[in-house]
């Protein structure tokens, strides 16, 4: 039955428990993972504002490099237009002027200037000669009226003619700067494009007579696109730019296309920060951008989000399961050790007691049967005994006077024998009745167990030996009572051993008991006698040599006393020396 038990239990308590460890752990690692995908997208994110926000520092910085160029390239014009004599000439001429906003024209009188020996007027050689130099635009303004017009330029207006005669007005804060005296340096729409500017006045007398002036167109977009073009983020992405209709100015496949639809657009050019997920070719892309005022553009960049998490999910993924699966192990040895196994011998314990209670219960069963025995057998015995008595001793009187030849001795002998034998079963009987008082004295045990021996009738080929090192001798015993118990023993030792043997007595002590085993090397019991040692009347000898009362006898008694018997036996000389050893053990105080 355990057998059969061992497998199935501990698995059937294992398995819930292996199933919620697994449970627990697996959602765990999901959440987990799931965690990690969200935090490389929030990672993203803020790589790609981070990207982005370099961008706009390198194009201030495109910026600030372009001011700088411009005022060392007023510097150099400065220079070289002061190498030149400036003669103011008494003559003047009428010109007529075109305000660069309003495009109003009007005639303006202005004194002709003569550089370097030439006038000044619609003359190329100084402003080519700078462009020659510093590249850029170069002009010359002289004062009218209305505000500095230009004399000598090499900006050209849509038409391809030199923007000569054109005037910024007083009111411009150019005009209005220079007019205090000091330089101006911005950005300014000349004609139609964004220049980066510097204006410096000509001072005549102490006079803003005209003004120098040097421009650098502002954004130089093929050295960004170049920069740019090169440029990637991450596995998947690239920056790129787009102006406030959203036209790709700069992007790597699709320049002068327009970026997203117009509601998608809409969106993005309501704000100047900010970034957005949407679907590309079936595949969810970042993105974040940020307007860049002074060149008034967008400045982007973009990835794939799957292709940039791709690696980091899967390290995640499996860094997670393999945490995972060490987690489940261990925990599974944890509570397999500590729990199941535990439960498991506990229900163990709980079977064996169960078997341990059946075994009592059958032993209560013997003890209720042989007290019934004991009352009945009592009663019997009681009437028996009286005129069993009588048949004794008149067939004994009979015997003695009968002549030696008489013919019916023989008969008489018969009936003398038996009914001797008849008062041996009737005394059984009667000890049966009497056992049910214990009447305990201190006694020590060696010298009893002794004086039993030497009770019985020993073979000659039969050696006898007590064997102890017992230190406290004394028990509390009937003694009446254990003298047949040890008698009973002795003479079935000695009966099972016709050929001869050994009938060793071992004393063994402990403070609360006390062990006696009697060990024969006899013919030994078989198994299936072994469960009807304590029957009544069971025996195995032949009839008028055994009564079958005497283990049944020595049960009780021991049962009285509070001991226990246990018998083991060998009847297969194949497994070892065969013989029988029965171990009564008594407590010292009943
Ligand atoms: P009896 O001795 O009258 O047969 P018991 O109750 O004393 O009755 O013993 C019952 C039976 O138990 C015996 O007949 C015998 O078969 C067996 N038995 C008892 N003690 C031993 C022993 N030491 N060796 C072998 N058999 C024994
Ligand atoms: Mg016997």
């Amino acid at each position: 039955m355990r057998s059969k038990l061992v497998i199935p239990l501990k698995l059937k308590l294992f398995l819930p428990v292996m199933i919620i460890v697994i449970t627990v752990v697996v959602i765990t690692t999901l959440w987990f993972v799931n965690r990690s995908i969200h935090s490389f997208n929030d990672r993203i994110i803020s790589t790609l504002e981070l990207e982005v926000q370099t961008l706009k520092q390198m194009f201030e910085r495109e910026r600030i490099l372009k001011l700088e160029k411009v005022q060392t390239n007023l510097k150099v014009a400065r220079i070289q237009f002061f190498s030149k004599p400036l003669v103011v000439t008494d003559r003047t001429m009428t010109v007529e002027v075109e305000n660069q906003r309003s495009n109003m024209r009007h005639e303006a009188v202005l004194p002709v200037w003569k550089h370097g020996g030439k006038e000044l007027f619609g003359s190329v050689e100084f402003v080519d000669f700078m462009e020659g130099i510093v590249g850029g635009s170069v002009t010359v303004f002289q004062r009218i009226d209305s505000g500095f017009v230009r004399v000598s330029t090499n900006i050209r207006k849509s038409d391809g003619q030199r923007a000569v005669a054109t005037y910024i007005p007083n009111n411009s804060p150019v005009a209005e700067t220079v007019l205090e005296g000091r330089s101006y340096f911005g950005r300014a729409v000349v004609v139609d494009k964004w220049y980066t500017t510097g204006y410096d006045p000509i001072l005549i007398d102490n006079e803003v007579s005209g003004l120098l002036y040097v421009g650098d167109m502002e954004k130089d977009m093929s050295e960004l696109k170049r920069i740019l073009n090169n440029l990637t983020i991450g596995k998947s992405g690239y920056p790129f730019v787009f102006d406030k209709y959203g036209t790709l100015l700069i992007h790597p496949s699709r320049e002068g296309e327009q970026w997203g639809d117009s509601l998608f657009l809409s969106n993005v050019l309501n704000t100047t920060d900010g970034t957005l997920t949407f679907l590309q070719d079936g595949h969810s892309k970042t993105a974040a951008y940020s307007y860049f005022e002074p060149f008034e553009l967008y400045v982007a960049a973009s990835v794939f989000n799957d292709i940039e998490n791709r690696e980091l999910v899967k390290n995640a993924v499996s860094g997670a399961l393999m945490v995972a699966v060490i987690a489940i192990i261990f925990l599974l040895i944890f509570i397999y050790r500590f729990t199941t196994e535990r439960l498991y011998n506990y229900l163990n314990a709980l079977e064996r007691s169960e078997a341990k209670l059946a075994t009592t219960e059958e032993a209560l069963q013997q003890s209720e049967k042989l007290a019934h025995m004991g009352q009945i057998s009592a009663g019997i015995a009681h009437e028996l005994n009286n005129p069993l008595g009588v048949i004794t001793m008149y067939s004994g009187i009979i015997l003695d006077e009968l002549p030696a030849d008489s013919p019916v001795r023989d008969d008489i002998r018969m009936i003398v024998e038996q009914a001797d034998r008849c008062k041996n079963i009737v005394g059984g009987l009667l000890n049966f009745a009497r056992k049910n008082k214990v009447n305990a004295r201190e006694v020590d045990i060696v010298k009893f167990l002794s004086q039993t021996l030497s009770g019985v009738v020993i073979p000659e080929n039969i050696r006898t030996a007590i064997h102890t090192d017992i230190k406290d001798t004394i028990v509390m015993l009937d003694i009446e009572q254990m003298t047949q118990v040890f008698t009973n023993l002795e003479k079935n030792a000695v009966e099972a051993m016709p050929e001869g043997g050994e009938l060793n007595i071992q004393i063994i002590g402990t403070d609360r008991e006390v062990e006696v085993i009697i060990a024969d090397t006899g013919t030994g019991i078989s198994e299936e006698n072994m469960g009807k040692l304590f029957t009544p009347f069971f025996t195995t000898k032949k009839v008028g040599e055994g009564t079958g009362l005497g283990l049944p006898l020595v049960y009780g008694i021991v049962k009285m006393h509070k001991g226990r018997i246990n018998v083991i036996s060998n009847t297969d000389p194949s497994k070892g020396a065969t013989g029988t050893r029965f171990c009564i053990t008594l407590p010292r105080i009943i």
